[in-house]
């Protein structure tokens, strides 16, 4: 029988980088079942803002401190859900060192924590393992394609590592653990100077600038909207899944094809200009979800058309000098 959120048994959940996009709606989504959530960030790519919503909640806490250095949370813990790391290329690139730290030291200090406590730990992978892959789609087999001494080694290295980790702390620890390889996920909450594809166009759409394609604009993404992404998280948290699982959306488009979306969709008259493609940009991108589908019942059902219009209009509320 299929899994559904509802499987996931409410307890205390620490998830790391809880003030970031895909933090801030997984502690919602977490609230939302019954969860008592202790949200640990560093704020260097995330903000309080992002959860200000859940100030005064009574299952909820934020706590500041950087997981690379020390994660140290009192009381029982049921889940540990590690997702702290810059993850816009810009961000990592632009915070290499720290990226490199949370993927092993912050991994080690966040899965040393779900083993004191007996809790069941999740890391927060990424497509970024299979780097610019040979095998089109990919599965969760694909050992991938990645250059270790390339400028986004520090973060696909960096993920790998912490997927290493995470299975030697299964295999000779005895931890509880699971991985979620996370693809290009998009939605309200990011944010709009993060530099990745969908802020960048819907940014420059709405404020008159010219799109920035990179390269040729024929590289591909495969885009999943943020609530399909934290449905599938909560279910593998909830299932025995220990290898890893892909989770994304199939919807396959070129960076030109969505800018010209983008455009559209904002009623802009910007231009779209070609800057130079990123060293080690990955050529192409999409999840083979067979294990999702089979092993969680899950699959994204949100196509980018409709995930696309609550985005742009976070993105126009931030344009126009509103808050959140
Ligand atoms: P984000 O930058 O919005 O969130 C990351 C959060 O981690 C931020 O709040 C940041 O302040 C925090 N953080 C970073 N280093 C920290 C540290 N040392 N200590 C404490 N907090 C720290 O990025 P996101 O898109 O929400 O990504 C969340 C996770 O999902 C990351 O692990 C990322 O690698 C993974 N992921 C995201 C995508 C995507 O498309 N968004 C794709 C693949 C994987
Ligand atoms: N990209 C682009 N213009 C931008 C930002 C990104 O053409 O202003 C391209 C980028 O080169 C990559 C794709 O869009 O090919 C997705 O980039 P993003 O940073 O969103 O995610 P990632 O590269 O990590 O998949």
């Amino acid at each position: 029988m299929a899994l559904t959120a509802a499987d996931l048994r409410p307890g205390r959940a620490v998830v790391t980088g809880g003030a970031g996009f895909i933090g801030s709606h997984l502690c919602r989504r977490l609230l939302e079942l019954g969860c008592t959530v202790v949200a640990v960030d560093d704020f260097c790519t995330g903000a309080a803002a992002n959860v200000a919503d859940l100030a005064g909640h009574p299952r909820f806490e934020l706590l500041e401190a950087d997981v690379s250095a020390t994660l140290e949370v009192a009381g029982g813990v049921d889940y540990v859900l590690h997702l702290a790391s810059p993850a816009s290329p810009p961000d990592y690139l632009a915070l290499a060192v720290e990226t490199l730290d949370v993927g092993t030291r912050g991994t080690r200090n966040a899965l040393d924590l779900a083993l004191s406590r007996g809790a069941r730990f999740l890391l927060a992978s990424t497509s970024e393992v299979y780097g610019d892959p040979h095998l089109h789609p990919q599965p969760e087999s694909y050992w991938g394609n990645v250059n270790p001494v390339g400028p986004r080694s520090v973060y696909d290295e960096a993920k790998r590592g912490a997927e290493a980790y995470t299975m030697a702390y299964r295999r000779h620890r005895g931890a509880d653990t699971r991985i979620v390889r996370i693809f290009n996920t998009y939605g309200p909450g990011m944010r709009p100077n993060d530099g990745r594809a969908i802020p960048n166009f819907a940014t420059q759409a709405l404020t008159g600038q010219p799109l920035t394609v990179y390269g040729d604009g024929s590289q591909t993404r495969s885009l999943c909207f943020v609530s399909d992404l934290v449905e599938g998280i909560v279910r593998l948290l909830a299932s025995d899944e220990p290898m890893p699982v892909n989770l994304g959306n199939p919807e396959e488009v070129t960076m030109l094809e969505l800018a010209q979306r983008v455009r559209a969709a904002t009623g802009s008259a910007s231009e779209i200009v070609f800057r130079p493609l990123p060293e080690d940009d990955p050529r192409q991108r999409r999840p083979d979800t067979t294990r999702a589908r089979t092993i969680l019942g899950w699959e994204a059902v949100v196509p980018l058309a409709e995930g696309l219009a609550p985005t742009l209009e976070w993105f126009r509320r931030l344009a126009e000098g509103g808050s959140r």
